[in-house]
């Protein structure tokens, strides 16, 4: 199918052909006529399928035909979303696909000045791309004006509600007028979500275009079972040998964000982190660059990475495993983009196993596992409160898997500052400064890999059982 047949209007069609799309996606083709035609939608759709234009096409040509190059005053579309990342990205999109177009658009969210939001609020805005915290905060203070909004759009809705936006969302809406058109877009529903629909929403259309909670098809992925202490061991050794060269990894705290890109950097895998501690232009710098192939890996929170859109991701990589098994698929999603293929690894060590059992239970299928030099047992074994994170009471470190916290073998690698004492990190007895002495190692090694390293392909066995097998041949450089 053609963008010509959605009715699409030829300076957009300019647009998107200039951007480089031959056709709709799925989600795109289903779903722009129906907006087209003013209907309210619901479109449960993951990310990487093409959403944004989906709703972003349609708002355009409909304003631009309502409109056309009158001078903008007060918004007329708003779409609400979780991130600044996110509302970046839409602006993008906006920006991009209304390229011949006369329309203005203004992105609003916290953690940067206000003023010159406000300037530019005072100067007139067709389209509006905000957070909800920011736009509130305007709100209160007179600075924007609600009433003649006519597309009201909810992006990722499911992740404004883990984010708890929810009170939020419903201030908002309360200063929408009535009659408008309403989208909603989400990875996956909820009961919550359908709440919301059924309040905000006039008679919509369900939009689906895989269904909710499968992982995206074109995405290989894999389970390492592994301890704790272990994972950077293996992270470096798959980034290395199967030269990775565009790598997201994902962990749990803003803090292990910070330690993993640490450790990468000081193995010469240029690395940075993305996450809420860091201020907005730290994240749009480590995020152009990670875009520019200035840095081969970005490591990411949940939250900070809402809204990544970078192209050629080929591997996602779950440091930790996320608690909430929709987290997965949003995570996954960020490779393999607009139909490329992609690769997601995920590390599971025993105290995440029951998050593995969830991530199975919903995507309704047992991912292969691969064998690995530091494979654990215990991991891939681990049943009942041994397969769950260690409660921890105040004041207390994250305990190992034995339930303690010492600092002697089994303790988590990233909980140890580097020590001058000489105290040992892990298992092998190295230290955290070892991390560079490796990674001297790692250069002179770079010169005698042995063929099976040459050719990354070969490290994969896929076996007709549910295991494959990821053979590690250098190890000249350990232990
Ligand atoms: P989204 O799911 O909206 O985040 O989009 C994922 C990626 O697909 C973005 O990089 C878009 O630029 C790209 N994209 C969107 N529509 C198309 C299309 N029709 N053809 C090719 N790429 C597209």
């Amino acid at each position: 199918m053609e963008f010509e047949s959605l009715k699409i209007i030829e300076p957009i069609i300019k647009a998107l052909k200039k951007k480089g799309y031959v056709e709709p996606t799925p989600i795109q083709e289903k779903t722009i006529p129906l907006l087209l035609d003013n209907k309210d939608v619901i479109g449960i759709a993951q990310t990487g399928t093409g959403k944004t234009a989906a709703f972003v096409v349609p708002i355009l040509q409909k304003l631009h035909e309502k409109i056309g190059n009158i001078k903008a005053t007060i918004p007329k579309a708003l779409i609400l979303v979780p991130t600044r990342e996110l509302a970046e990205q839409i602006t993008e999109s906006f920006k991009a696909y209304g390229t011949f177009l006369s329309l203005k658009y203004l992105v609003i969210y916290g953690g940067v000045g206000i003023r010159p939001q406000i300037n530019n609020l005072q100067r007139g805005v067709d389209i509006l791309i905000a957070t909800p915290g920011r736009l509130l905060d305007l709100i209160n203070q007179g600075k924007v004006n609600l009433r003649n909004i006519e597309f009201f759009v909810l992006d990722e809705a499911d992740r404004m509600l883990d984010m708890g936006f929810v009170r939020d969302i419903n201030k908002i809406a309360s200063f929408l007028p009535k009659n408008k058109q309403s989208l909603f877009f989400s990875a996956t529903m909820s009961e919550e979500i359908t709440r919301l629909t059924k309040k905000f929403l006039k008679d919509p259309v369900r939009m689906e275009v895989t269904p909710q909670a499968t992982p995206i098809e074109k995405i290989e992925q894999f389970i390492f079972f592994i301890d704790m202490e272990n994972k950077i061991e293996l992270l470096l050794d798959l980034i290395d040998q199967q030269k990775m060269s565009c790598v997201l990894v994902f962990v749990k705290t803003k803090h292990k964000a910070d330690k993993v890109a640490r450790a990468l950097n000081q193995n010469h895998i240029s690395a940075d982190a993305i996450h809420g501690n860091k201020s907005q232009s730290q994240r749009q710098i480590a995020l152009n660059d990670f875009k520019a192939k200035k840095i081969r890996v970005l490591v990411a929170t949940d939250i900070a990475a809402r809204g990544i859109d970078v192209k050629n991701i080929s591997h996602v990589i779950n440091f930790d495993l996320p608690n909430e098994p929709e987290n997965y698929i949003h995570r996954i999603g960020r490779t393999a983009r607009a139909g490329s293929k992609g690769t997601a690894y995920s590390f599971c060590s025993a105290e995440e196993r029951e998050y593995l059992n969830q991530i199975e239970r919903i995507t309704k299928t047992k991912t292969p596992h691969a064998e690995h030099k530091y494979h654990s047992n215990l991991a891939k074994n681990a049943t009942g409160r041994d397969a769950k994170p260690k409660p921890r009471t105040r004041g207390q470190r994250p305990s190992n898997r034995n339930g303690n916290n010492s600092k002697q073998g089994g303790s988590n690698w990233y909980d140890q500052k580097s020590n001058s004492s000489g105290r040992k990190n892990n298992k092998s007895g190295r230290r955290n400064s070892d991390f560079k002495n490796r990674s001297n190692n790692r250069n002179k090694n770079n010169q005698s890999k042995d063929k099976d390293n040459r050719n990354p392909k070969s490290r994969f066995n896929p076996r007709k059982s549910n295991s494959s097998r990821v053979r590690m041949g250098r190890t000249s450089h350990r232990r």
